[in-house]
């Protein structure tokens, strides 16, 4: 019998059980490692599969500045202790356009947790970030410090180090099943086992209502994302050697610097989400949705996009998509919260978000499993 059963270990689960981890024992997570083959894949994706999650502390919610600044405040405590660097601390840019107040409430909330940002004109942008095409009409929000990108994967492996090593037991499986027993809750693996604890926590993100593992509706909307990757090499490595993370107001996009992948190549990466994207509620939609190229309406339009602001890139010839899930709540915010009395809660709902503040999530969870 375990004190906490954590089901899923991507970002939101691999954060919670170090949390529960370090303050007690009897705690278990159980979450597969990350396919070795999509196409081969029979069983349950993650978000958290690339190399590059913009992090900064700046965001138009309060809720977000706070957890992210949390967190970011923690990764070199995480990275010293488990041997795992996963931030690296490029910077962020905000490009803001006429009549949006997206920078200013940015700005505000980087100032209520005490981060300090500095406001761009359109030529400070360009004599920056001379890479980047823009017109006279934009303004710019830079952080810098506290902001970046981290490597999702590098950060779950981070968590899950240390949770091993503050006693948490690891089961790569999947769970089909989660239900009251006589003694707590039961969670069915795929391998048949069938493991028992007080308490769940179900941190399974986009696959939670596809895998039924709430035994409450919680309105999720997953929506399948598409990004491209653009192979950076020769003069461009060192045109963008100073490239921040970048949101672009207008359109919506964010645009990572390049970044190294396990292929040894180093690609730039864009993505624009949208509440037009495909929504997936049933599993095999959703496994099919990960196999796949993603949309190539959005590969047309992100290209001609990224081309259009870095111009330098129509050069390149090396251009790929991925795919992705984004778990979408009604109120914008994770749901970590008691579903079922006082015995199985959730931490769900990264709403495209919820890499950079994820320690915080988890640790928000870890809480509520404690109390
Ligand atoms: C294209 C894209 C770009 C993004 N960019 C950013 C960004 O720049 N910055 C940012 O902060 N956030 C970003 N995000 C969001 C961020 O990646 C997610 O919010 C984050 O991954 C959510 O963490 P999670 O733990 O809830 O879900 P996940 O990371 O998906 O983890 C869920 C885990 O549950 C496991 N699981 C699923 N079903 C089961 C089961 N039945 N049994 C056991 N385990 C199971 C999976 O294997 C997975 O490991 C982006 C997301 C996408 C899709």
């Amino acid at each position: 019998m375990h004190k906490v059963i954590v089901v899923g270990r991507g970002l939101f689960g691999s954060a919670a059980t170090r949390h529960l981890a370090e303050r007690s024992d009897g705690i278990l997570c159980v979450g597969p490692d990350e396919p070795t083959n999509r196409l081969t894949h029979t069983g349950v994706f993650g978000s958290h599969y690339d190399e590059g999650r913009m992090t900064r502390v700046v965001d138009p919610s309060s809720e977000w500045a706070v957890t992210a600044k949390n967190s970011i405040d923690r990764y070199a405590d995480l990275e010293t202790r488990s041997g795992i660097k996963f931030f690296t601390p490029s910077g962020y840019l905000g490009i803001g356009e006429p009549g949006s107040d997206y920078n200013e409430r940015c700005a505000a909330a980087g100032a209520l947790v005490g981060v300090a940002t500095e406001k761009l004109s359109a030529i400070e942008i360009r004599a920056k970030f001379p890479f980047l095409s823009i017109d006279d009409n934009a303004d710019g929000l830079l952080e810098i410090g506290t902001a970046g990108h981290i490597s999702p994967r590098a950060m779950v492996h981070a968590q899950t180090k240390l949770a091993e090593m503050a006693g948490a037991e690891l089961v790569r499986d999947e769970a089909t099943k989660i239900c009251n027993s006589a003694n707590g809750i039961e969670v069915e693996l795929a391998s048949g086992k069938i493991l028992e604890a007080d308490k769940v926590l179900v941190a399974t993100g986009g696959f939670t209502s596809a895998c039924g593992l709430s035994p409450v509706d919680l309105g999720l909307r997953v929506f399948g994302r598409t990004v491209v990757l653009v192979k950076i090499e020769g003069s461009l490595t060192h045109e963008l050697s100073n490239m921040p993370t970048i949101i672009h107001c207008a359109s919506g996009a964010y645009i990572l610097p390049p970044i190294r992948y396990p292929d040894e190549n180093t690609y730039l990466k864009l993505g624009i989400g949208t509440d037009s994207d495909r929504t997936f509620k049933r599993l095999e939609d959703l496994q099919a949705w990960f196999k796949g190229e993603g949309s190539e309406k959005n590969r047309r339009e992100f290209t001609d996009f990224i081309t259009n602001l870095i111009p330098s890139l129509k050069t390149c010839n090396d251009w790929h998509t991925n795919t992705c899930a984004v778990t979408q709540t009604l109120s914008g915010l994770p749901i970590i919260d008691y579903v079922d009395g006082r015995k199985i809660a959730v931490a769900v709902g990264g709403n495209g978000k919820g890499a950079k503040g994820a320690d915080d999530w988890g640790k928000i969870a870890a809480d509520l499993m404690s109390s």
